[in-house]
């Protein structure tokens, strides 16, 4: 979990390849459900073709569908779900039916500031989608990509105005979400301005002292 920028994907990217175990996006679980026409996948895609966001259940049942594979048998990493207590609530009940708890949930977090930092200076490669940052992650030649030759943008959502609005949602979602899982006592926090490489050691060190 964490607030848009604050490096989630970066870290999940890392640690599915450390570890060998899916990483299970609420996204891509539509994308791919709708691909195999599972019944639920069916139902999904009337939902998304017609613009509406896919109730809670139907989403739900994606998830158990996932989790239920062989593939998620020595562990998985859900990332963009849950977002809603009732998710939350359907969630831990699910994996307790089969038997493949949450063990930890790792929170990435970034003041505003640095988010908005980070955002407002990302450009990406409109040909190949190669992320670039105007401080920390110059191209060789500016406004140029280095992997392809592509012209870089700023994407329209990614600037200040927009991403306030886009923190907003986040803390009035998932604040009770973070509650949820501290009560449970498998909420661990960490500082997402650290260096990425740092950063990754400590999410690591967690995984191997909790499930040992
Ligand atoms: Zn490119």
């Amino acid at each position: 979990m964490g607030p848009p920028g604050a490096g989630k994907g970066t870290q999940a990217k890392r640690l599915i390849a450390k570890y060998d175990i899916p990483h299970i996006s609420t996204g891509d679980m539509f994308r791919e459900a709708i691909k195999q026409g599972t019944p639920l996948g069916l139902l999904a895609k009337q939902y998304i073709e017609a613009g509406h966001l896919v109730p809670d259940d139907v989403t739900i049942g994606i998830v158990r569908e996932r989790l239920a594979k062989p593939d998620c048998q020595k562990g998985y990493l859900l990332d963009g779900f849950p977002r809603t207590i009732p998710q939350a609530e359907a969630l831990e009940a699910l994996t307790k039916e089969i038997g493949r708890e949450i063990e930890i949930v790792a929170n990435i977090d970034a003041d505003d500031k640095e988010l908005i930092r980070r955002i407002c200076g990302r450009r990406v490669c409109t040909v190949c989608g190669t992320p670039y940052h105007v401080d920390t992650m110059k191209p060789k030649v500016d406004g140029v990509c280095d992997v392809c030759g592509g012209p870089l943008i700023q994407r329209l959502d990614d600037n200040e105005e927009a991403l306030k609005v886009r923190l907003g949602h986040y803390y009035v979602q998932t604040k009770p979400l973070l509650d949820f899982y501290r009560a449970r006592g498998l909420l661990y926090s960490f500082d997402g301005t650290k260096d990425l490489n740092v950063l990754l050691n400590e999410i690591i060190s967690l995984i191997e002292a909790k499930t040992r």
